[in-house]
């Protein structure tokens, strides 16, 4: 047994490399598989990942990061905080902890939240005054037996006792001043008698991630930190422990944890850059290993290995050990570069995904400790493949720089909002509470299929525009028919709101097999920016001013905006985000002006990921609010005052942000809030929020059809907080993950509705 870390990750993806465990996690749910199947593909997958992390020459392999659907449901279920709702559905375990992440008839599962300023979504506990923890799970153990008999040996990861608290949420009936954190040490107590059972099974290491602090943190939260980890560390019979923090500095934290009796602490390098300067002032590590997170587990980009060496150099002689580690998890990125055939060879060379990365860890550290010289050939291999990357032609176009460059504040000012509307009333001429819908509607199975059939090959290019034109007169009529005021052309030919932009732009690359988790067995294949954005031609026009000709009523033209653009893609990291969210903006800028010169006389931009990408830390927040909002404003004023500028807001609490939705300016916002109860609007008005709205009335995140009395309630709830000519009527999101039938239901209600409400506003 050694005492040391050595090279590691702190965790790896885990939903296969073919997606073999989204595969059977479904075909399991639709009964078409039993429960030994779906444990024999789990059993598999975790053996391949434990092999070859161990076979590429890790000193130490995470264990116990496979989850049958969350990392943070997988803790509730070890310390037994499983709500009654789901406890006395006397289910197996299994089925229990399905029935907790996705609900059954009789229960609506747990809530599912964004994990940190990531796009992987968590299950959040529900943590009540009589929750009890106790060890009920033993999985963890079992693992590292399981790992053990294949040879490998493991340190088992689980989420550490205070950010599972804080990511909880109080179950509901609970006094309002109760805070899950007020359990800590009933938890704590459950931890520690894992920690003995660990212990008795041989295990030498054990992880607990504390992520959660590095967002800002209360005294007491600290506090309870310091205790927590005091109370573990005095443990006589544990393994060692590591406590990794991730995704950004750790603050106060980092001497917190640092003077805490524990054996090892992890520290993100990458995302938390300036922690290397804070370290020689923090007195505790001597004793410790430090485990440098030098190896970015949120991106896809090639290690700057001399740079990273370089760093590591100076962290040498701080820490009793310096271990060299990815910055995260690399759950967040996918598997296996190779496997990207089709790629440009040249951008594949400047990518590491999951493996590669393992591959990078391995090498930093053996030229750390064992010298350069020790892997001289694969230092220089890499070095070839940075400076390939840094004078590459292929990322750079010196128009859109040029045109950066030239850019005046008044490229992100629209005319004044009095003229604007005054404009717009004339060229629109809407009745009261206008109807509309945000852009997509059901994607049918002919309609996928059309997609992947020109795709392959099997239908050419002239018969796939006839179906999706098809498809589009279908929508149009349907518009029509049940009496929308602004239609839309229901977004057939679009895969997902970013990659079909990513698809149609300059300086993207489209993986095959780059699925990253994003919830349960829902993956996402992120597209890859690499250069400077430029637009080669028109993306969306044709489609928008075919539907425009089928009617007499507006169509609203339907793009993405650039913050959301650059969320769901793995961005370039060679320039500031602001400098790359601008181009992407000027794109866009330049597909409005097509649509507007087209006829097109209402635009929306979608910004559902505005809050997402909002940094953990407050003192960052403003720096990021601002260009994101200049990007908004860029794509989005150079149309005349007539043109009505839509923009589409979900998927969040936007309490964060709700400044920054004034700032947009754009003239009609449309916001979810059917399950919120419109209690936006009052939060709205509360910042002077004074343009049009369309608090969402139809809660498309589920399969009920919403009764036309209860939208009207909704309405005149909403007519509270904002006077009628302000008033939009709408759905919540997209209909593109529904079925017809029920949102041809639910639009009529919608409509009736808004019928019904007219009346009383003139
Ligand atoms: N226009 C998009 C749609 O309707 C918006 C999707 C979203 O907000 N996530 O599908
Ligand atoms: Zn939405």
């Amino acid at each position: 047994m050694t005492s040391t870390i050595g090279s590691t990750v702190l965790g790896f993806p885990r939903i296969g490399p073919n997606r073999e465990l989204k595969r059977a996690l479904e075909r399991y749910w639709q009964s078409r598989i039993g429960e030994a199947e779906l444990r024999e593909v789990a059993r598999t997958l975790r053996a391949d990942t434990w092999r070859s992390l161990r076979d590429a020459g890790l000193d130490s392999v995470p264990g116990n990061t496979f989850s049958y659907y969350d990392q943070v449901l997988d803790t509730a279920v070890t310390f037994g905080a499983v709500p009654h709702r789901f406890a006395e559905l006397g289910l197996n375990p299994l089925d229990t902890y399905f029935a907790m992440a996705r609900g059954v008839e009789s229960a609506p599962p747990l809530e599912m939240t964004k994990w940190f300023d990531t796009n992987y979504h968590y299950i959040v506990p529900e943590i009540g005054p009589d929750t009890t923890f106790r060890l009920s799970d033993r999985t963890a153990v079992d693992q590292c037996a399981e790992a053990a008999e294949l040879g490998v040996t493991t340190r088992p990861v689980l989420v550490g006792p205070l950010t599972f608290l804080l990511l909880s949420k109080p179950v509901g009936g609970a006094a309002g001043s109760f805070r899950p954190l007020d359990k800590v040490d009933e938890l704590v107590d459950a931890y520690a008698e894992l920690l003995g059972e660990l212990h008795r099974a041989g295990v030498e290491w054990v992880q607990l991630d504390e992520p959660a602090f590095t967002a800002d943190r209360s005294q007491a939260d600290l506090d309870a930190l310091r205790a927590a980890y005091q109370r573990l560390g005095e443990l006589d019979e544990r393994p060692k422990i590591l406590v990794a923090s991730y995704f950004g500095e750790l603050g106060d934290a980092l001497g917190v944890l640092a003077a805490a009796p524990i054996e090892a602490l992890g520290v993100d390098l990458v995302a938390g850059r300036r922690t290397v300067d804070q370290l020689p002032a923090v007195p505790g590590l001597r004793g410790k290993t430090l485990v440098a997170g030098l190896v970015d587990g949120r991106n896809i980009w090639r290690t700057d290995l001399d740079e990273a060496l370089t760093t590591g150099a100076t962290l040498l002689g701080l820490a009793g050990e310096v271990a060299v580690s990815s910055s995260c998890s690399l759950l967040h990125v996918p598997y296996d570069v190779d496997a990207e055939t089709d790629l440009d060879p040249r951008v594949r060379s400047w990518l590491a995904f999951a493996a590669q990365k393992v591959d990078e860890v391995v090498i930093l550290d053996r030229a750390l400790h064992r010298g350069r010289d020790a892997v001289t050939e694969q230092l220089d291999d890499a070095r070839r493949r940075i400076t390939d990357r840094a004078g590459a032609e292929l990322t750079r176009n010196d128009r859109v720089r040029a045109r950066l460059d030239s850019l005046q504040p008044e490229h992100a000012r629209r005319g004044d909002y009095a003229d604007r509307l005054a404009a717009q009333r004339k060229s629109l001429r809407l009745p009261p509470l206008p109807t509309t819908t945000i852009g997509s509607f059901p994607q049918t199975t002919d309609v996928r299929k059309a997609r992947a059939a020109v795709r392959s090959g099997s239908i050419d290019r002239a018969t796939y525009e006839q179906r999706m034109r098809d498809e589009i007169d279908r929508v149009i009529r349907l518009q029509e028919d049940l009496g929308l005021d602004v239609l839309v052309h229901g977004e057939p030919e679009r895969n997902d709101m970013v990659q079909y932009f990513a698809e149609h732009l300059e300086g993207f690359a489209s993986t095959r097999h780059g699925w990253v988790q994003s919830y349960g067995s829902r993956c996402v294949r992120p597209p890859i920016l690499y250069g400077d954005v430029a637009r080669p031609e028109p993306m969306t026009a044709a489609w928008v001013t075919y539907a425009q000709q089928r009617t007499e009523k507006p169509v609203k033209g339907m793009l993405t905006g650039p913050v959301t653009i650059l969320a769901w893609s793995f961005v370039r990291d060679d320039q500031p985000l602001s400098t790359t969210a601008r181009q992407v903006a000027l794109a866009i800028r330049d597909e409005v002006e097509d649509l507007e010169n087209a006829g097109i006389r209402v635009i929306q931009v979608d910004e559902p990921a505005l809050r997402e990408l909002l940094p953990l830390r407050a003192a960052q927040h403003q720096d990021y609010l601002s260009w994101a909002v200049e990007s908004f404003r860029l794509a989005t004023s150079g149309v005349a005052d007539s043109t009505q500028i839509h923009t589409h807001l979900c998927y969040s609490e936007f309490g964060d942000v709700i400044n920054a939705i004034v700032e947009l300016d754009a003239d009609v916002t449309s916001i979810e809030a059917a399950r919120s109860r419109m209690e936006v609007l009052d939060d709205l008005n509360a910042v002077g929020f004074a343009r049009g709205v369309g608090p969402g009335v139809y809660d498309i995140h589920s399969p009920r059809v919403p009764e036309a009395g209860e939208v009207a309630d909704l309405l005149r709830a909403a007519l509270a907080a904002v006077p009628a000519e302000r008033l939009w009527v709408n759905p919540d999101c997209g209909l593109k993950t529904r079925g017809y039938a029920e949102v041809e239901a639910a639009l009529k209600n919608v409509i009736s509705a808004a019928a019904a409400v007219r009346p009383a506003v003139g």
